[in-house]
């Protein structure tokens, strides 16, 4: 009613006045004044028609016009509807530039299809995956651009509760989980994941799997046919059945070593195992390793123990201790009698570095980056004959990792191996000062020599 309350009472008002024109001044006066409105009313409207045809050529930078009377109403609603345009226009903006940033962000390839699987969209990650470019392939048949025939399937399938498993089409090295996923009027969303190192975990668990199984078997079915032997026999010589106990026992070990290892590696992996900081008097240990070198060995081998440094480290002890103890026995068990292993003790820009270093038949240089991992051994049954269990690196590996600390491994077939432990500094404790060399533990001899029993 607002709206209609001014126009009506200015009619109202001249129809008023040509009333009293005409009982004053006759019929001719009041069409006369009527004839005048209307040109007036004709004329102001032209005006205001023009001034509104010329603000919608430009409404986005030009003020609407502003007038008085029903003209000034329009334009003010006018106006108003032009403010809400622009509010909800600049909110659609930012709500598409957020969508277009987190697309940018999402780590997995994706694209837009349309109903005859046309490409309307596609993020950046979908060209790392699959080759796509959004500007150059927008429009293209998405079968013309990956054209592998398990993908065809897929799509020819359109069974959208599977997942494709592929390699990339650019990129051999990567596999990728491909969904379909349907949305609004037959549009489909393709998505590409990286799944390379699900697989790769996938595989070494497999592997690892395989591998355990493999190597308790043998000692299983040794054990098992013993035993069978020894029931179904009615009477064998002592000796023989000594010889069978032996072996026996040799296989059982051999499983408790392995089984042994198993446990101390996931020990390693369990995330409640957190690493302990105790203060590790480096002279013990190595004095305490040579000993298990020298009974390990017993006395086929010269065993030497060198210490350049006063330095303590700080770690696990139990880790540390267990994972040297894996160097020193692989030094004695890969070298031959008469051979001379030297474990050391030294600093070198303020990393300690300890090193077993031995005679010994030594490794071609092709296997020592896989030397650290789970079961990989260089002479499988070399490794059996003393009592290996193809786990002792890949603790050691495991242990140092934890600490901070490295393994360099340097070897000439048929010369002998340095296997180095490098502590990083952080880890190395300094002896203490004068004043508190009273503890004993610090005022230790420099270079101190001893050789194997025998
Ligand atoms: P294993 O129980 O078989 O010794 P490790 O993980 O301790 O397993 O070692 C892996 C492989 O590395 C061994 O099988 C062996 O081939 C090689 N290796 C380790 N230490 C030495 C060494 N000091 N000299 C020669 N080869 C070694």
């Amino acid at each position: 009613m607002g709206f209609w309350w001014r126009p009506l009472s200015v009619l109202a008002s001249v129809l008023l006045v040509a009333l009293i024109l005409w009982a004053g001044s006759g019929w001719i006066a009041a069409l006369g004044f009527l004839a005048g409105v209307q040109a007036f009313v004709m004329l102001r409207r032209l005006w205001q028609e023009f001034r509104l045809a010329r603000w919608l050529e430009n409404p986005d930078e030009v003020d609407p016009p502003d007038a008085t009377g029903t003209w000034g109403d329009i334009f003010y609603r006018l106006q108003k509807l032009q403010r809400r345009q622009r509010t909800s226009r600049s909110e659609l903006t930012s709500a598409l530039e957020q969508f277009e940033h987190a697309a940018q962000a999402v780590p997995d390839g994706m694209v837009i299809l349309n109903r005859s699987e046309q490409i309307e969209w596609c993020n950046p990650a979908s060209r790392k995956y699959m080759g796509l470019d959004c500007e150059r392939d927008r429009g293209q048949f998405i079968r013309y651009l990956l054209r592998q025939a398990h993908f065809l399937e897929f799509l020819d399938a359109a069974d959208y509760s599977q997942r494709l498993v592929c390699k990339s089409p650019i990129n051999r090295e990567l596999t990728l989980s491909v969904q379909l996923v349907p949305f609004g009027s037959a549009q489909k969303l393709l998505v590409a994941r990286d799944i390379t190192d699900l697989e790769r975990v996938d595989a070494m668990r497999r592997d690892f799997i395989a591998n355990v199984s493999h190597e308790l078997r043998t000692p299983l079915t040794v054990v098992g046919g013993f035993v069978e032997t020894l029931a179904d026999a009615q009477e064998l010589p002592a000796t023989e059945t000594k010889r069978y106990f032996d072996l026996m026992l040799d296989h059982t070990r051999r499983m408790q070593h392995l089984l042994d290892d198993l446990l101390v590696l996931s020990r390693l992996e369990g995330d409640e195992n957190s690493l302990k900081d105790e203060v590790i008097h480096v002279h013990d240990l190595a004095r305490s390793l040579k000993s298990e070198a020298e009974s390990l060995s017993r006395g086929r081998h010269q065993v030497t123990l060198t210490l350049d440094s006063a330095a303590s480290l700080k770690g696990g002890l139990q880790e540390i201790r267990s994972a040297l103890s894996n160097l020193v026995s692989n030094a004695v068990r890969y070298t031959p009698e008469g051979g001379e292993i030297t474990l050391a003790w030294r600093e070198r820009n303020g990393e300690g570095i300890f090193s077993v270093t031995d005679t010994g038949e030594g490794i071609a240089a092709e296997h020592i980056p896989r030397l650290t991992e789970r079961f990989y051994r260089v002479d499988r049954s070399r490794s059996r004959e003393t009592g290996g269990t193809g786990l002792g690196l890949a603790i050691v590996k495991h242990v140092l990792t934890r600490h901070g600390a490295r393994l360099d491994i340097q070897s000439t077939p048929g010369k002998g191996s340095t296997f180095s432990v490098i502590f990083p500094a952080q880890r190395v404790l300094q002896p203490r000062e004068p004043a508190s060399e009273k503890d004993g533990d610090n005022v230790i001899p420099f270079r101190e020599r001893g050789q194997a029993a025998g």
